[in-house]
């Protein structure tokens, strides 16, 4: 599906996933499906359907069908989203949360050309937009199902009353964790308070070298200001889950879950950032690595909630990189995270903070090998000599992606790749093997 909302005078259009919006979750916005896009953009002359609808049928794009209103809409977006014509990659970046197993992808690729060599349509934006607004003005959501209730604050001190006084209704931001609890392990949530309505957590602020990010931003806003940021994070930004997870899943859930292989925490880590946490009017910093106080564990006390992240600004001659390494290009689970933010003076490391994601019960940080880099000569044996330590620092666990020793070889093959990659030179050249 693909929800709409206003983001200043403009309408917003991202697809997400249908199968993890809690009914709820879609109060105040737009909802499009399948149904609806001809009725709203027909292509001219036949009425019944969208062009993206009439190509795909035109190019025999789907077979058993199960999968092609998920990547109707995936496309519909990208279409509704973009001026020109897409480029095959951004066609394949959006659809790469859509699994098809019959037809194959090609002709879903080229549905995007060829759409676009049709009369152009578009719906009515200012008809949704005022529909928008209309609802905008209805007082605060209160769903309630028997015992069970569902509340959507407006704002944030709003927000903070709630939590405290519901300190043991779930949370749920983009349940793109949550949605899984319900949908797949049949868990029982009763009361809830969405954090999808409160503005002030979407927001995003750069101010004098620092970042701020709303704990409600969603991934998708919160990966382009980090790469923004620090380009360094360019490989999550791409690897993290597919377009539709990143557009309502947020980075406050993805920290508040507290997976040990969440992809954002290791370059966060990294990175020294800090999370705002919030309890009624009581505002408290806690770095991010002592965040953490167990698996899946972490130092929110009953009533708080991350109202936001701030990162410090980057001191100059810092090295940041942050790779996710998975069996999958696309849309899988992390086997090992690792983030690298080196400080580099005169030749020589006078900073080093490593995380790592997928080696501990949390995401944690290497102590002895960064202590072993810090004021040494950036150079070959340095890197070297931290190599042999990095892959004996963790003792990760074995299980069905990976084993602990793949796990400890490839942690030290990031920091070989994080110095190739800085001195440019070609990895078969570089002679660096671990030493474990
Ligand atoms: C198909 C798929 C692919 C995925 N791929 C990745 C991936 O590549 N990398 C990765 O790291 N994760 C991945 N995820 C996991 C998930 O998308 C992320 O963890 C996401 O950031 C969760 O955010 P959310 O807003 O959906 O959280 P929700 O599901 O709404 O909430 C998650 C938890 O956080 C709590 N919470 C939410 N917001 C706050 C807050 N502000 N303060 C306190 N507690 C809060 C909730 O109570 C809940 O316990 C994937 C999930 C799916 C379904």
């Amino acid at each position: 599906m693909v929800i709409g909302e206003k983001r200043g005078d403009s309408l917003q259009l991202r697809a997400v996933n249908a199968c993890l919006q809690l009914l709820p979750m879609l109060d105040g916005k737009a909802l499009f499906t399948v149904e609806d896009l001809a009725p709203l953009a027909p292509l001219p002359g036949t009425g019944s359907l969208h062009p993206l609808q009439q190509v795909l049928v035109d190019g025999h794009a789907s077979q058993c069908g199960f999968c092609t209103p998920g990547f109707v809409m995936s496309l519909f977006a990208l279409y509704e989203n973009t001026p020109a014509c897409p480029t095959r990659d951004s066609v394949m970046e959006a659809i790469s949360g859509n699994l098809c197993r019959c037809t194959g992808y090609r002709p879903i690729i080229d549905a995007m050309p060829a759409a676009w060599a049709l009369p152009r349509v578009g719906i009515g934006r200012t008809a949704v937009l005022a529909a928008l607004d209309e609802m905008a003005a209805l007082p605060t959501l209160e769903y309630r199902i028997g015992e069970q209730c569902f509340i959507a604050p407006r704002s944030l001190a709003e927000l903070a009353a709630a939590r405290q006084a519901m300190p043991e209704a779930r949370l749920v931001a983009g349940a793109t964790d949550v949605g899984l609890w319900v949908t797949k392990q049949l868990r029982p949530i009763h009361d809830m308070i969405g954090l999808g309505a409160v503005p002030e957590l979407k927001a995003i602020h750069r101010d004098a070298g620092t970042l701020a990010i709303g704990a409600g931003a969603s991934l998708t806003d919160a990966l382009a200001a980090l790469v923004d940021f620090e380009p360094g994070w360019a490989d999550i930004a791409r690897r993290f889950a597919a377009p539709p997870i990143k557009n309502a899943g947020t980075l406050g859930g993805n920290l508040a879950n507290a997976s040990p292989i969440g992809d954002s925490m290791p370059g966060l880590i990294a990175l020294d950032a800090r999370v705002l946490l919030r309890r009624g009017e009581r505002l408290r910093r806690v770095a991010l690595e002592d965040f953490y106080t167990g698996y899946q564990q972490t130092a929110l006390e009953p009533g708080e909630f991350i109202q936001a992240l701030d990162l410090p600004p980057a001191p100059a001659g810092r090295l940041f990189r942050c790779w996710k390494i998975s069996r999958r290009f696309d849309q899988d689970i992390s086997t090992v995270c690792g983030a690298f933010a080196l400080t580099l003076a005169d030749g020589h490391v006078c900073d080093a903070r490593i995380a790592f994601g997928g080696m501990a019960a949390t995401p944690r940080r290497a102590p002895i090998t960064e202590a072993l880099l810090l004021g040494q000569p950036w150079k070959a044996d340095t890197v070297g000599d931290a190599m042999a330590v990095l892959a004996e620092e963790f003792t990760p666990r074995d299980d069905l992606r990976a084993s602990a020793a793949y796990r400890r070889h490839v942690a030290a093959k990031l920091l070989q790749r994080l110095w190739l990659e800085a001195s440019g030179v070609p990895a078969s050249l570089s002679g660096l093997e671990p030493q474990a």
